[in-house]
């Protein structure tokens, strides 16, 4: 079992019983629902900013961010 982000609502989900999984540059990405994987589908950027600088846009802390990482 390993506890992954659905990156479109934030929510905890398992990745064995995920509703939904993508694929995006590489990485997996699982949802708890349909509605979210097609959102993600839609627009996967969106929702996954790697190596992109818009933390004063997003209004996010660098450090803040960076702490909390789920160990698989
Ligand atoms: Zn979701």
């Amino acid at each position: 079992m390993a506890e992954v982000k659905d990156p479109v609502c934030a929510m905890a989900v398992d990745s064995h019983k995920a509703a939904g999984r993508s694929v995006y540059q590489g990485e997996a990405y699982y949802f708890c629902s349909d509605n979210c994987k097609q959102a993600f589908d839609d627009q996967p950027a969106r929702y996954v900013r790697t190596g992109v600088r818009s933390g004063a846009a997003a209004g996010l802390r660098t450090n803040a961010g960076a702490g909390r990482k789920v160990s698989i």
